[in-house]
């Protein structure tokens, strides 16, 4: 297939490029490198089956020649209060890629006779009153808080993808992304695991959150990239949750990056850490991804956190 992926440059975006190259396809990344980094695909650059657009998927999307599959990746997708490429900060630009860009990435879909894969998130739950979350469950959302603008979007591109599907027969799938984490995530996005593990390996407190209750169950990105292809290459048309059912406090969380790195420098409690809104559970229930894929994870959490503190030592300024 000739596969183009929006947000290619990005965390995700490139470990799927990398997946699917060594498939066999050949892959156009598409990017506007706000949150994206060309570091994260220079070792695929000058190879014939994979080229780099910088474009802004909000502008319209022109591609040469045939498209098999586009996967629709780009937006920001951090919820920190601080950080410059957290969605907080790009309130408009986020609420832009979710609606126009999809709607863009659609159209090529529909003009090329593609099949089509959103990345939808977790975060369509919002703060979930049924733990775990199934697909079946419609969330719980503030529709005007500050997360909304990445929530309703991201809500928003579920349903324009349906409406693509049910009116035009474009081929679409929808994933649901639980926490991710792995090498090439942004040192300096803000969330929780480039900050822990930068934390850790500068010998300095982490700083959790409110009282470190709150719940996450992290994925480590080559399980969710073998679930996001194997949804590719279906034929299933509703949301599907991918993720880690594995699920811990920040706390817990913390004490374990402290373990893993040896980090002496304990937790700092940050009393007003938390975004509004922030969920206090998230655990995916993954049944329909075991059922219809025949997928789950397999890499346990200090195995994978191994590699991605492997990952931040060649990034964290010494
Ligand atoms: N968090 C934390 N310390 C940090 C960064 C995040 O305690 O330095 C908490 C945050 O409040 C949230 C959880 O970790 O409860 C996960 O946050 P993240 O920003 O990674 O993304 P989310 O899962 O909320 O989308």
């Amino acid at each position: 297939m000739r596969i183009l992926i929006t947000g290619g440059a990005g965390f995700l975006g490139s470990h799927l490029c990398d997946r699917l190259l060594a498939d066999g396809h050949s892959v156009i990344a598409m990017d506007n490198l706000i949150t994206g980094s060309t570091r994260n695909i220079q070792h695929l650059m000058g190879r014939e089956d994979f080229r780099f657009i910088k474009h802004n998927v909000y502008e319209y999307i022109y591609i040469d020649g045939p498209i098999d599959a586009v996967l629709n990746f780009a937006s920001p997708a951090s919820p920190s209060k601080t950080a410059p490429t957290g969605y907080l900060q790009l309130p408009i630009q986020t609420m832009k890629v979710g609606a126009i860009g999809t709607l863009n990435a659609l159209g090529v879909a529909r003009a090329k006779n593609a099949r089509f894969l959103l990345a939808s998130t977790s975060e369509v739950y919002g703060d979930p009153l049924e733990h775990p979350q199934k697909e079946t469950y419609w969330g719980h959302v503030d529709p005007n808080g500050v997360r909304s603008v990445y929530d309703e979007a991201k809500r928003f591109a579920e349903a324009l993808t349906m409406a693509y599907h049910r009116t035009h027969g474009v081929d679409t799938r929808i994933v649901r992304i639980f926490n991710t984490y792995g090498p090439r995530m942004e040192l300096g996005d803000g969330r929780v695991v480039p900050n822990f593990v930068g934390q850790a390996l500068r010998g300095e407190p982490l700083t959790v959150y409110g009282d470190g209750a709150q719940t996450r169950s992290f994925c480590y990105c080559s399980d969710l990239i073998d679930g996001i292809v194997k949804l590719l290459y279906s034929n299933e048309h509703d949301p599907v949750n991918i993720g880690n059912p594995n699920e811990l406090s920040i706390k817990e969380f913390a004490e374990t990056i402290n373990r893993v790195t040896g980090n002496p420098g304990g937790i700092q409690y940050v009393a007003d850490g938390r975004t509004q809104g922030d969920p206090q559970q998230r655990r995916p229930d993954i049944s329909r991804a075991k059922t219809i894929l025949g997928w789950e994870p397999k890499v346990g959490l200090e195995e994978g956190l191994r590699e991605t503190i492997a990952y931040f030592r060649t990034v964290v300024p010494a």
